[in-house]
């Protein structure tokens, strides 16, 4: 919960504004601002303040603990011009929440946290347990001195800037090794713990043998991802009171499913009770990976029959891939969504030209591969085979990267052993349309002219269809130099069906600095003005020219009447 406190008009109003649109994440917090925020810091896991932050920093300071346990607090000024990250900028979330409170608020968001303003992220913050010397070998990264990175097992991890040695290290390992000098150990949440419990088994019977079957294989507890189970004991409270007190997802699966899995030691007794041969193997096998450590039993001080089992496997990272769109070219055409992905990817595969489009977003450490026109095959197997390997990929393409682009050739390649995430880019013919005016008001379709890789009998196939159907067409890849009598014959069919005043637009660069674009007509066009930069659009029989401007009209009646 967000609690909320203010002292002005101006701040209530601001706050009331950040209420309505957090309506369950908020609480408002009234009455004497002292005793608000002592209120709202014992309750709250945020607060918003609006109000000085010299007046918050006297407030709290009495009430600090320690940066993992702090609320993180966020001063919004009384213009509501800032949002500052004042306390519990990592722990607390303040850096995220004053982006937030920015974006709702038209604030700018001010974070003063070394790795946040340079890009690095904090060896905190990546999302998994470290141990060691975090602020020292953090401190290192930030004065750019050569951090190694010993990674013992393959986990996507944001990109970092390292090498393959240095004056600090890095350690990736789910083994139990203290930390030397200088150097972190992250832990992956690499290893998936099966166990089975008869009914009524203690919390601490299970828990015990998970620890000690950990320990005795050498593994830290800090690395395990999730529990698991089969579904007859989603509710065994040993099993899930063990999980939660391992702060990991109890994952259960039907018996079905686990008496299919290969195990090395099945028996008959939960065949019996639960319908599998192995719970504790085959639940931790099931989403492949290395058994670790096989099946065991728990041991009672009293002698009595054990009431647990547990089976330990390191599974295998499941890599990502983000197929991502930049839009026509111009910034702020480029979603939030695609720069949260480039800033999140180790690995950025692309061709270059559009690399050096959004090279400033990319992230330190980040692994760019480039490649040149005409490297499609290439860039998709590449981008696929390094997230087999367990990276976070994101393959980059101008506009939308599924149209006309990478997403089918990658996704072809792709196997379900990767996650896949695309983002929607603007394509060329929407920014096309938005300069034009309003030229796919009705139906319309795209049709590519490049002839590289489809035959023209296709081509031409599919723009007689839609001169017979009366939709609108954008022609994307409409002429090179060594493809110049593609256009006029695809102008040609579609005259055959509309007036040769059909008017017709053609945009090139849509969005980048030589941005051009011409409104004219069937019979007017020159294809000579016309490149592999530009998109061509001819309207339909009822497109017009209004204003300037080309309008296919949506076909209101109100309009027909009044025409
Ligand atoms: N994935 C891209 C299209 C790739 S095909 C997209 O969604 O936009 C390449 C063709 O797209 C070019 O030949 C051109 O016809 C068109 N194109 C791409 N960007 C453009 C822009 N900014 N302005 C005009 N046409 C563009």
């Amino acid at each position: 919960m967000i609690g909320l406190i203010s002292a002005t008009a101006a701040g209530a109003a601001a706050r009331d504004r950040l209420a309505a649109a957090w309506p369950s994440r908020t609480r408002v917090y009234d009455g004497s601002v002292a005793d608000a925020v002592r209120r709202a810091f014992a309750e709250c896991d945020q607060l918003v303040c609006f109000l000085a932050t010299g007046a918050v920093v006297r407030l709290v300071a009495p009430l600090l603990g320690d940066k993992t346990s702090d609320p993180g607090i966020v001063c919004v000024d009384e213009a509501g011009r800032f949002a500052v990250s004042l306390v519990g900028g990592h722990g607390g979330g303040a850096n995220e929440l004053a982006r937030e409170v920015g974006e709702v608020l038209g604030a700018a968001p001010v974070v003063t946290t070394a790795t946040d303003a340079v890009g690095v992220p904090g060896l905190d913050t990546l999302g998994f347990p470290v141990e060691g010397d975090v602020a020292g070998v953090t401190r290192a990264l930030l004065d750019g001195e050569p951090v190694g990175l010993s990674a013992e097992l393959a986990w996507p991890l944001p990109p970092l800037p390292v090498t393959d040695e240095g004056v600090c290290t890095i350690r990736v390992t789910d083994r139990l090794a203290p930390a030397a000098d200088r150097e972190v150990v992250l832990r992956p949440p690499s290893l998936v713990v099966g166990v089975g419990a008869s009914s009524g088994a203690p919390v601490d019977e299970v828990l015990g043998l998970v620890e000690d079957a950990l320990r005795e294989a050498g593994l830290s507890v800090r690395s395990v991802g999730e529990l698991a189970t089969v579904d007859a004991k989603a509710g065994e409270p040993g099993i899930v009171g063990a999980a939660e007190r391992l702060g990991v997802p109890l994952v259960t699966y039907a018996a079905d499913e686990l008496a299919r899995v290969d195990v090395p030691n099945p028996s008959g007794a939960p065949l019996a009770a639960v319908g599998t041969p192995s719970v504790a193997e085959a639940a931790a096998l099931v989403g492949g990976g290395e058994l670790l450590v096989p099946k065991r039993k728990s041991q009672r001080a009293d002698g009595r029959p054990a009431m647990a089992t547990c089976a330990v496997v390191r599974r295998v990272a499941r890599g990502r891939l983000a197929v991502v769109g930049l839009g026509p070219g111009a910034r702020d055409l480029l979603t939030p969504r695609a720069k949260e992905e480039l800033r999140r990817a180790s690995v950025l595969v692309g061709l270059d030209q559009y690399v050096d489009q959004i090279r400033d977003l990319l992230r330190p450490g980040t692994r760019v591969l480039e490649s040149g026109l005409g490297a499609e095959e290439e860039r998709a197997r590449t981008a696929v085979a390094e997230a087999r390997r367990g990276q976070a990929v994101a393959l980059i393409g101008s506009g939308d990267a599924g149209v006309y682009a990478m997403a089918s050739p990658a996704l072809a390649e792709a196997s379900d052993d990767i996650d896949v995430v695309g983002v929607p880019g603007v394509t060329a013919a929407l920014a096309a349309g938005a300069i034009l005016g309003a030229p796919l008001g009705h139906d319309h379709v795209s049709i590519s002219l490049s002839d590289l890789h489809t035959p023209w009998e296709v081509i031409e196939r599919r723009v007689r269809a839609a001169a017979e159907a009366d939709i609108v067409v954008t022609f994307y890849n409409p002429r090179s130099r060594g493809r110049d009598w593609q256009l006029p014959k695809a102008l040609a069919i579609l005259a055959e069906h509309r007036e040769p005043r059909t008017p017709v637009g053609v945009v090139r660069n849509a969005s980048r600095p030589d941005e051009s674009s011409r409104l004219t007509s069937l019979s007017a066009l020159d294809p000579a003005t016309v490149d592999m930069m530009t998109v061509v659009t001819v309207g339909n029989t009822a497109t017009r020219d209004i204003a300037g401007r080309m309008v296919t009209p949506r076909g209101y009646r109100w309009q027909e009447t009044a025409g």
